[in-house]
C-alpha cells in the first residue's frame, strides 16, 4: 500500500504539477486566473493545453472531455481522443489551446427550459481555470461552464461563478472600509457533508421502484427500524469498510479531501464529509464524490442510494452545506476576531448573512426544492420547510444587547458598542447544540441543512453568495457615504438586527409550536416544490439576480420551467412504476396467495371442519378486501396520471401531481403495505424492507 501522502492528488493537474511543467511566466498568468479572476489569453492557453496533454498521456489518458454540470443535476461528458492524423497513416496526440478553452456541443438533449430554440441546438462549454483538470477512467476531464449560443447559462456552474464574483466585489468594498488594504480577493468556502444508503446489489435489482425511481414506493416496516439508535456511529461492517476504503483512495487520487466517514442514524445509512474548499471546487468535488460513491459501490456488489428518502419510516438523507467567507489573506470573515475592530467586522458580515437569509427565505427554499426532498423537509428528522436561523445563546444575547443598547454580561457596565468592545469567543460547542435548525451558526461558519442528498450544492450557494453580496452592497453604500464610520456602523448593525431578528430562532424547529410561532412572525412555510417554485420569479428575486448579474430574467424563467418539468416527470415516473408493480407483481401475487388459502379452506370444509375462525379463512377475507381497496386506488391512479398529462402548463401540472397524484399514490401504498404484512413470505414478489435495510453484512 502506497502512503496517502504519495498519491494524494496524483490524478489532478494542480498548481504543483503546473509549476513543474509550465514556463514560469505562464504559470504566473494561470495563478492570476485562478486566484484573481484574470482572463487567460489564447497563447497562454495553448501552452497550458500542451502541458496538460503531455501530463495526461504520461498517465495513460487517450481522451479528453469538457466536464460540465447541466441542469440534469448530474455531470456530463463527451469524450474526444487526442489523436490527429499525420502523413503515412500515422497519428500524433494533439490538444490545442482552443480545444482547452472552448468546446462546442450539441446541446439539444440537455434541459434548457425553452432557452434553446431547436434550430439553434449548439451549446458551448468554456474552461473554468479555477477548478483543476483531472483524469478519471483514462479521460482528461476539464471542468467547464456550459452555455447556449446566446450566452445564457445552461448549467449550474456559470451562475455559481457569477455569484462568487458578486460577493467578491461587495465584500472587498466592505473590507476596504475596515482598512484591510492587503485583501485582494474574497471567496466563499463550502464543506458539504454527504449522506447516503448502501444496499445489496442483488436485492436492489429485484426492486423495480429502486431501479426506476431511486426510492421504495411500497414497503412495510420490518419489526426493527432505527429505534434502538444502534447504527449511528456504530461499528462499520467489513463490506462497508472495504467500500469506504476504496472510495477514499479514489477521492484522494482526485484531490478530494475526503475526511470523515461514519454510520448514520438509519440502518444502512452512512455519511462522508470532506474538508472544506473554495465553493466552486467544493461543488465539483461533491459531484465527483457522488459519482465515485456510486461507481465504487457497484464494484463491491452494493448500490449507493443518493435519494433523499429511499425508505419510509426511517430517516432520509440530506446534505449539510457548511459555508463561510474567506479572504485571500486567510481570514475567515465569519470567525469572531480578537480585537474590537475585528469583532465589528465580524458582526457586520454576520448581519449581512442574517439579512440575506431573511430577505431571501423563498430563494433558499427553492434552491433545495425537488420532489425527493419534499418527502424529507418537515418530517421529524430533517429541518422543516420554514427557513430560520440559529445563532446560539451567546451570540443571540450579544445581538439583543446591541439591538436595545444594553450592557452585555454581568460585569460590563457600559452599553455594548460595536467597534469598541471585545466580544467573547464562541466555542463551537455553545453554538452547535441545535441540530433541528435549517440554518445554524457553528462557531465560524454557517451550516445550511435543508439540502437533499442527491442535489448539486451549486444552487444553494448561488443564493447564499448573491443574497449576502446584496446585503454587503447595501452596507457598503451606507458606510461609504457616512460622516462618522463608527456611529454609522453601530446604527447599521442595530437597524439590521431590528429589522431581521424575526428569522432568528433558538428553539426546537421540529416542534409544532414553532410552526405557529413562525407564522406569527410572518416567515414563509413553503411545504412543497410546487408551492415554492413560482416564487422564483417574484420581482424582488428577479431584481436581486439582475442587480448582481447572476441570472437574467430569461435564465430564471428557463430554470423555473426546468424545475417544474422535472418535478412533474419524477412524480409521473413514480406513479407509473407503482402502477406497473401493482398490476404485474403485487396484485397477482396476493391473488395467488388468496387462492392457496381458499384451497385450504375448501379442504377444511370437505373434512367438515369449521373454518370460519381459521387463519386461512380470516387472512384470505382480509386480503381480499385489501386487494379490492388497492385495485380501486390503482385505477384511480391510472386515471389521475392520464389527467395530469393533459394539463399543458407545468406550473398547473405540478400542482395537480402534488394534490391528486401523490395522494392516490399514498392510498395505494397504504393498502399494499398492509397486504405485505399479511402475505406469506414465499408469495411476496420482491425483497422486503428488512432485506434491504439489514441485508448488507
Ligand atoms: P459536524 O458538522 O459533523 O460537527 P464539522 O463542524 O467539524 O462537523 O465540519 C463539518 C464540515 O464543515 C466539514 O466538511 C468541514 O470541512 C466544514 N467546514 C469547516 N470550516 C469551514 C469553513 N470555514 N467554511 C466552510 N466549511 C467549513
Ligand atoms: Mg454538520
Amino acid at each position: 500500500m502506497r502512503p496517502v501522502t504519495q498519491y494524494f492528488g496524483e490524478n489532478v493537474f494542480n498548481e504543483r504539477v503546473m509549476k513543474s511543467r509550465l514556463p514560469m511566466e505562464t504559470f504566473k498568468l494561470v495563478q492570476l486566473a485562478i486566484h484573481n479572476n484574470k482572463r487567460l489569453d489564447s497563447e497562454t492557453a495553448a501552452i497550458v493545453a500542451n502541458a496538460m496533454k503531455d501530463w495526461a498521456i504520461e498517465k495513460g489518458a487517450t481522451h479528453y472531455t469538457h466536464w460540465f454540470q447541466p441542469m440534469t443535476g448530474i455531470t456530463a461528458e463527451k469524450h474526444d481522443s487526442f489523436i490527429s492524423p499525420t502523413a503515412g497513416g500515422k497519428v500524433i496526440m494533439e490538444f490545442s489551446g482552443k480545444e482547452l478553452i472552448q468546446g462546442e456541443t450539441d446541446a439539444s438533449s440537455f434541459p434548457s427550459g425553452g432557452l434553446r430554440a431547436t434550430f439553434e441546438a449548439r451549446g458551448y462549454t468554456a474552461w473554468d481555470p479555477t477548478s483543476f483538470a483531472f483524469i478519471k477512467s483514462g479521460v482528461l476531464c476539464i471542468p467547464t461552464a456550459f452555455c447556449s449560443y446566446g450566452g445564457e447559462a445552461l448549467d449550474k456552474k456559470t451562475p455559481l461563478l457569477r455569484s462568487m464574483e458578486a460577493i467578491n466585489k461587495q465584500a472587498l468594498r466592505v473590507l476596504k472600509l475596515f482598512g484591510n488594504e492587503d485583501v485582494t480577493a474574497v471567496k466563499t468556502t463550502v464543506g458539504p457533508e454527504q449522506e447516503y444508503f448502501l444496499v445489496d446489489k442483488e436485492t436492489y435489482l429485484a426492486r423495480k421502484d429502486l431501479l426506476y425511481t431511486g426510492r421504495t414506493l411500497y414497503g412495510a416496516m420490518p419489526p426493527k427500524g432505527q429505534e434502538l439508535d444502534d447504527h449511528y456511529f456504530g461499528t462499520i461492517k467489513t463490506r462497508v469498510k472495504n467500500f469506504m476504503t476504496e472510495v477514499d483512495e479514489e477521492l484522494w487520487k482526485l484531490g478530494v479531501l475526503s475526511k470523515t466517514e461514519h454510520n448514520e442514524a438509519a440502518p444502512a445509512q452512512h455519511e462522508l464529509a470532506p474538508i472544506f474548499a473554495t465553493t466552486n471546487i467544493a461543488v465539483d468535488h461533491n459531484q465527483i464524490t457522488m459519482e465515485v460513491l456510486q461507481r465504487v459501490a457497484k464494484k463491491h456488489d452494493l448500490i449507493c442510494l443518493l435519494h433523499e428518502k429511499p425508505f419510509e419510516g426511517v430517516n432520509g438523507s440530506g446534505k449539510h452545506n457548511n459555508w463561510s467567507i474567506s479572504t485571500n489573506t486567510g481570514v475567515n470573515l465569519l470567525n469572531p476576531g480578537e480585537t474590537p475592530y475585528e469583532n465589528a467586522q465580524f458582526l457586520l458580515f454576520l448581519c449581512a448573512v442574517i439579512e440575506a437569509v431573511d430577505e431571501y427565505q423563498d430563494l433558499l427554499r427553492i434552491s433545495v426544492a425537488t420532489a425527493g426532498n419534499d418527502r424529507r423537509l418537515g418530517a421529524l428528522e430533517a429541518p422543516p420547510a420554514i427557513v430560520s436561523m440559529f445563532l446560539g445563546d451567546e451570540l443571540e444575547g450579544i445581538l439583543d444587547c446591541i439591538e436595545s443598547d444594553r450592557p452585555y454580561g454581568a460585569k460590563a457596565k457600559e452599553n455594548l458598542k460595536v467597534g469598541v468592545h471585545v466580544l467573547p469567543k464562541f466555542p463551537k460547542d455553545t453554538t452547535d447544540r441545535n441540530r433541528t435548525a435549517p440554518f445554524a451558526f457553528t462557531g465560524n461558519k454557517f451550516e445550511f441543512r435543508m439540502l437533499g442528498s442527491s442535489d448539486s450544492v451549486a444552487e444553494p450557494n448561488v443564493v447564499l453568495n448573491t443574497a449576502a453580496a446584496d446585503a454587503l452592497c447595501r452596507f457598503a453604500d451606507e458606510l461609504e457615504s457616512a460622516e462618522d464610520f463608527e456611529t454609522a456602523l453601530h446604527d447599521l448593525i442595530q437597524s439590521t438586527i431590528r429589522k431581521h431578528k424575526k428569522i432568528i430562532w433558538g428553539g426546537n424547529c421540529y416542534d409544532e409550536g414553532w410552526v405557529k410561532e413562525a407564522e406569527k412572525r410572518g416567515l414563509l412555510n413553503l411545504k412543497t416544490t410546487p408551492d415554492c417554485l413560482p416564487l422564483l420569479l417574484a420581482p424582488k428575486n428577479v431584481e436581486l439576480f439582475a442587480r448582481h448579474k447572476v441570472y437574467t430574467e430569461t435564465e430564471l424563467k428557463s430554470r423555473l420551467e426546468i424545475m417544474l418539468e422535472n418535478y412533474c416527470k419524477i412524480v409521473n415516473i413514480e406513479a407509473l412504476t407503482m402502477i406497473d408493480m401493482a398490476r404485474k407483481d403485487i396484485l397477482p401475487a396476493v391473488s395467488d396467495y388468496i387462492t392457496t388459502l381458499s384451497d385450504a379452506v375448501a379442504a377444511g370444509n370437505a373434512l367438515e371442519l369449521d373454518m370460519r375462525d381459521s387463519f386461512e379463512f380470516k387472512t384470505a377475507r382480509e386480503l381480499a378486501s385489501l386487494k379490492a381497496e388497492a385495485f380501486k386506488s390503482l385505477t384511480a391512479l391510472e386515471k389521475a396520471t392520464r389527467e395530469a398529462a393533459s394539463i399543458t402548463a407545468y406550473a398547473d401540472r405540478s400542482v395537480y401531481y402534488k394534490e391528486n397524484v401523490l395522494t392516490v399514490m399514498e392510498e395505494l401504498r397504504a393498502s399494499v403495505d398492509r397486504m405485505e404484512t399479511l402475505t406469506a413470505a414465499d408469495f411476496w414478489p420482491m425483497p422486503t424492507y428488512g432485506d434491504l435495510l439489514f441485508g448488507v453484512m
